[in-house]
């Protein structure tokens, strides 16, 4: 039988000071309104692979930059559903915001997918520019360059199988090599948005985010993630604190990490 995975969302951060206008493109009306936001990773395992989405950031990261809560490294909380950090055997880096990339380092058995035109656009004339520079940590940048000398770095192009069950496909439109995760589980494909869908209501009512390199590309986005599930249920934002709603809790790790599927 085909391999399965089994799907968990782990928060490790959340800033609660935080409004919708800072999120949502263009003029939205309740720009003003509250929209606390989280901060997740991904782990995808099946009995013989552990794969994780993303690596989030670190808590000296977190102090520098200011106004959020760390609540557990995502490190422990890994551990505790029962993977060694050891034991990831690939590394699936959405895109190079500093949210994402931060804990890479500290999986050093992992193969690292990226998508090339990630990788390029951050080490291109405009990437320590106004805001986009501030969206990355330029050592979690350096240290991928580092790495992909050493060839623990799989840059890709477009769709690839990471292993079998577990796909990524390039989408763009947020950063220029956004990468989504389609994922074989029991109950059908997870799709793992991250920034594709910061939250439900990007995917849901097709409304692009405010942090865009190609708005084009951020619409088809949505279509992709409609397309790699047909349980439209199973998209899993990135961003999104409902996520801990709309999952069951993992027990003893409430509020941390819930299974996806
Ligand atoms: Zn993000």
């Amino acid at each position: 039988m085909a391999e399965q995975f089994q799907v968990y969302a782990i928060r490790f951060a959340h800033r609660e000071a935080s409004v919708r206008g800072e999120h949502f493109y263009g003029h939205d009306p309740c720009a003003l309104d509250d929209w606390p936001i989280s901060y997740y990773v991904w782990l995808a395992v099946s009995d013989s692979r552990a794969v994780l989405v993303d690596a989030g950031f670190t808590p000296e990261t977190a102090a520098r930059r200011g106004n959020r809560d760390y609540l557990a490294s995502p490190m422990d909380t890994i551990r505790a559903l029962g993977v060694a950090p050891d034991g990831i055997g690939h590394l699936v880096l959405s895109h190079l915001h500093y949210d994402h990339s931060g804990h890479a380092a500290d999986f050093p058995r992992a193969e690292i997918v990226l998508q090339e035109s990630e990788l390029a656009f951050w080490t291109s004339r405009h990437a320590g520019r106004g805001q986009l520079a501030h969206f990355v940590e330029p050592a979690d940048v350096a240290y991928l360059v580092e790495q992909n000398f050493a060839g623990r770095v799989r840059l890709v192009d477009g769709v690839h199988e990471v292993v079998p069950g577990v796909t990524a496909h390039r989408v763009g439109g947020h950063t220029p090599g956004l990468q989504v995760v389609q994922v074989r589980t029991a109950v059908g494909d997870v799709v793992l948005a991250a920034d594709a869908s910061h939250f439900y209501e990007n995917v849901e009512r097709v409304k692009p985010y405010g942090v865009v390199t190609y708005l084009p590309a951020m619409y088809d986005a949505f279509d992709t993630l409609h397309a790699l599930s047909d349980r439209p249920e199973l998209i899993v934002p990135g961003h999104d604190p409902q996520v801990l709603q709309r999952f069951p809790a993992v027990p003893g790790l409430e509020g941390l990490a819930v299974r996806i599927a």
